[in-house]
């Protein structure tokens, strides 16, 4: 599943490939990946005919300002959503949901296998959190100076959930899934079951910086080898080439040789070393 560091590869693409892109024609091959209000009529009233203007991302989700003061269009991935840039004409594969032409004939193609990627149309009257309630309900992004290790504390207070758990709320801190919160909590030396509300206020900010760290190191590697994550240009990131723990369970630690173990929790496969995060 993309995350932060994908999510962001992705923006950047977005950014370069679509600077000036304006969208001639849409076409919507499963109504199911439009999830703002009033369907693929109103998506495709917004966007066929405006500009695409600059490309912001919140947590995992992505937002383009539509020109001239046509609306925000919003995409969120999921797990398998993928752009394509396409500028020889081809025939769609079978996972093709949203299809966007210029007027020169390149086409950006939204293709996702697993069918849970959405997009939005928000006109320009309408609040950005109301067009895409999930917004709403996001924490704050780790680069940003609310993501402290007091905000961390005072969140945590009392919780008993594991700190892993935890850093996959999307509510408690934006864009962090699970390659990114093992690989922090491993940098940071602390144990995934470890409960959030036991957490000292130095093991937070150990936490905060090696999140950053981490999230940083994987952008600049283009995101992640993992998954089904590809860039605009069919290419995946470089980023699992230096994973310390993630899908590295049952080989040594990196760092001191210990079996990196792997745990279910919360339904989700967690990789550490007991040594190191000891
Ligand atoms: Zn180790």
């Amino acid at each position: 599943m993309p995350e932060l560091p994908e999510v962001e590869t992705v923006r950047r693409g977005l950014a370069d490939r679509l600077s000036l892109f304006e969208i001639e024609r849409v076409e919507v091959c499963r109504s199911r990946a439009i999830a703002s209000s009033g369907g693929v009529d109103a998506f495709l009233v917004g966007l066929t005919g405006a500009r695409v203007g600059t490309w912001s991302r919140r947590g995992k989700y992505l937002m383009a300002a539509l020109e001239p003061d046509r609306g925000i269009w919003g995409v969120h991935l999921r797990m398998t959503g993928q752009f394509q840039w396409i500028e020889e004409p081809s025939t769609p594969c079978t996972h093709t949901r949203v299809r966007f032409w210029n007027p020169h004939g390149h086409e950006l193609r939204f293709v996702d296998v697993r069918s849970f990627g959405e997009m939005w149309w928000v006109p320009p009257d309408v609040e950005l959190t109301v067009g895409i309630p999930g917004l709403a309900r996001l924490g704050p992004e780790p680069f940003s100076e609310a993501f402290n290790a007091l905000y961390l504390k005072r969140q945590l207070k009392n919780s008993s959930r594991p700190i892993k758990t935890a850093l996959l709320d999307q509510a408690l801190v934006a864009g962090v899934g699970n390659i990114y919160a093992d690989e922090s909590l491993f940098s940071a030396g602390i144990p995934p079951l470890t409960p959030a509300g036991r957490l000292t206020l130095a093991q937070l900010e150990r936490l905060r910086s090696s999140l950053v760290e981490v999230l940083t190191t994987s952008i600049g590697a283009g995101g992640t080898t993992f998954s089904d994550f590809r860039d605009l240009e069919g290419v995946n990131g470089n980023y699992g080439g230096q994973a310390w723990v993630y899908r590295r369970g049952g080989e040594p630690c990196r760092r001191c040789g210990t079996i990196i173990r792997r745990d279910k929790l919360s339904g989700r496969s967690t990789h550490w070393c007991p040594t190191c995060q000891g």
